[in-house]
């Protein structure tokens, strides 16, 4: 099996990262970041990615965690037991319990993701089960240079055909790491089928957006099939074809499912045939902005209309400018909804709060004089939870909205 390369582990250190004074409180509730500008010093040796102690100005211990000031989030909390290790059998314990949460909540785990960043007690970490065959992330420095151990555990836990990397991820750059991705534990054919509440979609590991597929939405994609009989369909931002093809197996009339990319595109047309829902499923390449805006000035009308963009705002600086973006959308769909037809809108951007989400979503509503009801407020499929106390682990919204 992979592994090798442990004389480069990180260590525990006795380094003391000592905060500014009152900068304890988040963390002591539940948030497992200390920004570079919360440390008012840091006293002892360590090497980037070395677990560091966290001490508050009074001299208290806070927390344990891995460092790497080259970050803005300059520790990720590990643990608040000062006597618990951070050694293998603290990484295979953690394995554990992540795997152990999802066999608890969910009811099929061919497809799901397995551990997920810091609400699972594992900072940086993402881990996507494809079938057979894992997708890993490790998108923080300390977390990257445990990678030997943590890739050991997942093997022995799951007994993988297939580890691949996905660490071609811009965030990356923020900790100093190189971008890379290829097989782990292989090689073996990167396009890899997975069943989805009864559907089967083509997962490209390798060439696909992200880890290969947006299981976040897996939930919200099976309710937009629930509600679609009938219906004639617009998936703005299909990708490959999560909600065009459960809506159309939902009982849609028919559906148009529109990206920007061509390889999505193509990958959502094998998905249509593999589920013999071709015949009902209209793929346009086009940017969705001008999609939207050319359908609502030729007056085109749907029934249903499923937004799930890409996150417009990546960093606070960007919010208005995505505000603007998020509303152009809505307001158009909103436009050629028929009267009582359901928008299913999305947002993958954290700083896009739930409440300036819904402001946005009033204020698309009030420009077209229509009247909008809350079906149903969601988020990501209970595989990515969120961790109380750390708002920043929520990122997806899911807003099931009827419109008069
Ligand atoms: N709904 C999909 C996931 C969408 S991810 C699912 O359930 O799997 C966002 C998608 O938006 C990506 O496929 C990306 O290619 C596409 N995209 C990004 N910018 C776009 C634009 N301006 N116009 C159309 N598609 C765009």
């Amino acid at each position: 099996m992979p592994g090798g390369g442990f004389l480069n582990l990180p260590r525990e250190t006795g380094a003391r990262v000592i905060l500014k004074p009152g900068r304890q409180g988040p963390l002591q509730r539940g948030r497992r970041w200390v920004y570079r500008t919360e440390i008012d010093r840091i006293e002892g040796d360590f090497q980037a990615g070395d677990t560091v102690q966290v001490f508050d100005a009074y001299g208290r211990f806070v927390a344990k965690g891995f460092i790497n000031l080259r970050s803005m989030i300059a520790v990720r909390v590990l643990t608040d037991d000062p006597d618990e290790p951070i050694d293998e059998d603290f990484w295979i314990g953690r394995l554990n319990r992540a795997w152990n949460y999802r066999r608890l909540v969910l009811d099929d785990l061919e497809a799901c993701r397995v551990v997920h960043s810091e609400a699972d007690g594992l900072p940086g970490l993402i881990v996507d089960k494809f079938g057979e065959f894992l997708v890993v992330q490790t998108l923080a420095l300390g977390i990257d240079r445990w990678k030997p151990v943590i890739v050991r555990a997942l093997d022995d836990i799951f007994l993988p055909i297939g580890i691949y990397e996905r660490n071609d991820a811009p965030v990356r750059d923020l900790e100093g790491l190189e971008q890379r991705a290829g097989f782990i534990k292989g090689p073996f054919d990167p396009r890899i089928e997975i069943r989805e509440h009864g559907l089967r979609f083509l997962v490209d590991v390798a060439q696909g957006q992200k880890t290969g597929h947006f299981l976040d939405q897996r939930d919200n994609r099976l309710l937009a099939g629930r509600l679609a009989r009938g219906a004639r369909v617009l998936d703005a931002f299909c990708y490959t074809g999560g909600f065009a093809c459960h809506t159309a197996a939902g009982g849609a009339a028919e559906v148009t499912a529109v990206d920007a990319s061509a390889d999505a595109l193509a990958l959502a047309r094998s998905n249509a045939e593999r589920n013999g829902l071709a015949d009902r499923i209209r793929f346009v390449e086009a940017n969705a902005f001008d999609f939207l805006r050319a359908a609502a000035d030729a007056g085109e009308q749907y029934d249903m209309i499923v937004l799930d963009p890409p996150a417009f705002a990546k960093n606070r600086r960007a919010l208005e400018r995505a505000y603007r973006g998020y509303k152009e959308i809505n307001l158009r769909a909103m436009r050629m909804l028929v009267p009582g037809g359901i928008l299913v809108t999305c947002s993958c951007s954290h700083h896009m709060d739930r409440m300036l989400f819904e402001e946005m979503l009033l204020d698309a509503a009030n420009d077209v004089g229509r009247r909008v009801r809350i079906v149903q407020r969601r988020g990501a499929a209970p595989d990515h939870p969120v961790l109380l106390g750390m708002p920043e682990t929520e990122y997806l919204k899911c807003y099931v909205l009827h419109v008069w």
